[in-house]
C-alpha cells in the first residue's frame, strides 16, 4: 500500500483536499477521528468504549491504541491501495512504529503534507460547515443547508459539528500545533515533508503535491 500522511489543524481543508486526491489519484481517505466518532456512536463497539474516556477529555488517544485502530481500519484494503491518512500517525512514537511497520510489510510512505492555516481563516471555514450526526456527511452551510435541514445522504438533521465552537476551536488548533510540531520535524528530517499554505485553492495544493511526490 502507498500512504500519504496529511497533517493540518481543524479547518485547514484536509477533507476537501482528500476528496480531490481520491477523485484524481485514487487515494482512499481515512480520517481516524471520524472513525473513532463513528465507533463511539455505536454502543456495541468495544473500540468505541476504549476511546471514549480520551475523547471526552479532548485528549489524543494513546500511541498503542492508535496503531491498533489503524491496523483494524486497513485490514481489508487491497495490497496496491493508495491511502491518504488524516489523524495517524499523530506523534513521533506513532510515526516510528508506522515507519517500521511500512518497512516490514513492504509498503510505501509517499510523504507527509502539512496544511498551514491561520486560526481566523480556519474558524471561518468551520463555521461554514454542518455535519449529519447519523452518517457523518458534511455540507457547506451556505449552499442551502441551514442547521436543521435534512442530510442529503440519509435525511438526518444537520447541525454544527459538536467541536466547532470558536473557543474550543482555538484550543484544538493550539493543541494540534503543539502536538504535531515534533512530527513535522520528524518528516522534515527524512525529507518527506511538504508544507503548504492552505489558503491556496484545492487544485493548486493538489498540483504541488503531485509535483513534489511524482504522483
Ligand atoms: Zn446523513
Amino acid at each position: 500500500m502507498n500512504f500519504l500522511v496529511i497533517l493540518g489543524p481543524p479547518g485547514s481543508g484536509k477533507g476537501t483536499l482528500s476528496r480531490q486526491l481520491q477523485d484524481v489519484h485514487q487515494f482512499t481517505p481515512i480520517s481516524t477521528g471520524e472513525v473513532i466518532r463513528q465507533k463511539m456512536a455505536d454502543p456495541l463497539s468495544e473500540v468505541g468504549k476504549a476511546f471514549a474516556p480520551f475523547m471526552d477529555r479532548g485528549d489524543y488517544i494513546p500511541d498503542s491504541l492508535a496503531l491498533d485502530l489503524f491496523q483494524d481500519i486497513i485490514t481489508d484494503f487491497d495490497p496496491d491501495a493508495r491511502v491518504a491518512l488524516d489523524g495517524f500517525p499523530r506523534t513521533v512514537p506513532q510515526a516510528e512504529i508506522f515507519a517500521d511497520w511500512i518497512k516490514q510489510e513492504n509498503h510505501h510512505l509517499v510523504g507527509c503534507v502539512f496544511l498551514d492555516v491561520a486560526v481566523e481563516i480556519a474558524i471561518e471555514r468551520m463555521n461554514a460547515r454542518l455535519v449529519c450526526p447519523n452518517c457523518r456527511s458534511t455540507f457547506p452551510r451556505i449552499a442551502g443547508h441551514p442547521a436543521g435541514a435534512a442530510c442529503l445522504s440519509c435525511g438526518g438533521e444537520l447541525m454544527p459539528r459538536e467541536d466547532d465552537d470558536p473557543v474550543r476551536m482555538r484550543q484544538r488548533m493550539l493543541r494540534h500545533d503543539q502536538v504535531t510540531a515534533p512530527l513535522r520535524d520528524w518528516f522534515q528530517q527524512r525529507n518527506q515533508l511538504l508544507a503548504l499554505n492552505a489558503g491556496q485553492t484545492t487544485t493548486a495544493l493538489r498540483e504541488e503535491i503531485e509535483n513534489t511526490f511524482n504522483l
